[in-house]
């Protein structure tokens, strides 16, 4: 194993991965409450105490609950950009330590590289990561409303690819939602439908590529059967050559992928 991810939690109420390498992890995302990352780091089998550190994506709480908590108590060291740290310091409060890191310029924690790139979302400046360790690459991307070139060359040539299918476009339109939410997900700054989703990842396959996994799949507007089938009506030829794709859950830890 040169690395490894295990989703904590993914869908609209609460995301955060856990990355672990030889001796070292960290949290991308901690947007459950402190109590719930523990409960859940220990299901992993990890120690809070391991963690070197929470990158953070972008402001938006389904991704942040649990990181002000979990710093202070932990004493982690909290990585954002400035914008996303400068909409989010009011509500985490005091944190152990803040890193600041310049979207587009790769830093490092712990034997990890972590190229954070720009994605489009309605926030102040939100990242999907391409985060490295040894020959081993995944990328994780779950909050972007269309999957521009750059997120595309960026997701490609990954071992793992961890990618928002968020929503079945019927299910949207026939769900729930109050019009102007509904708007707000489906626009070009909100979220990856199934098919979107699908069709980005058809173009980032790669020799490389051993696994996918969707994520932050909606509760309310998505099935896991849905979000699978559309998948793999795109990544035939992935499949046949024994590539896997799994689902990320909101209750529920894993899958654990090793590359
Ligand atoms: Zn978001
Ligand atoms: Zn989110």
């Amino acid at each position: 194993m040169e690395m490894q991810l295990t989703p904590l939690a993914s869908g609209s109420s609460g995301n955060s991965f856990l990355v672990r390498s030889n001796g070292s992890a960290i949290l991308v995302d901690a947007g459950l409450s402190c109590k719930q990352i523990c409960t859940r780091l220990e299901q992993a089998g990890a120690d809070p105490g391991s963690l070197k550190g929470i990158v953070v994506s972008h402001e938006h709480s389904d991704h942040v609950k649990g990181v002000g908590v979990l710093s202070r108590k932990f004493k982690l060291p909290v990585y954002a950009n400035l914008k996303t740290w400068n909409a989010v310091e009011q509500t985490l409060g005091e944190v152990h330590r803040v890193e600041i890191f310049e979207t587009g310029k790769i830093f490092e924690i712990g034997g990890f590289r972590i190229h954070p790139f720009s994605v489009p979302h309605d926030c102040a400046d939100p990242v999907g990561f391409r985060i490295s360790c040894g020959t081993a690459k995944i990328g994780i991307a779950t909050d972007l409303g269309t999957a521009t070139g750059l997120v595309t060359s960026l997701l490609t040539g990954l071992q793992l690819v961890v990618l928002e299918s968020n929503h079945d476009p019927k299910m949207l339109r026939d769900g729930p939602y109050p019009w102007e939410l509904k708007q707000r997900v489906r626009s070009r700054l909100g979220h990856l439908s199934n098919p979107e989703s699908a069709q980005l990842l058809q173009r980032v396959v790669s020799d490389e590529l051993q696994a996918v996994i969707l994520a932050h799949m909606s509760e309310t507007n998505n099935r896991a059967d849905l979000a699978l089938d559309c998948a793999r009506s795109c990544l035939g030829e992935f499949l046949e050559h024994r590539g896997k794709i799994f689902c990320a859950y909101q209750n529920a830890v894993g899958p654990t992928i090793d590359i």
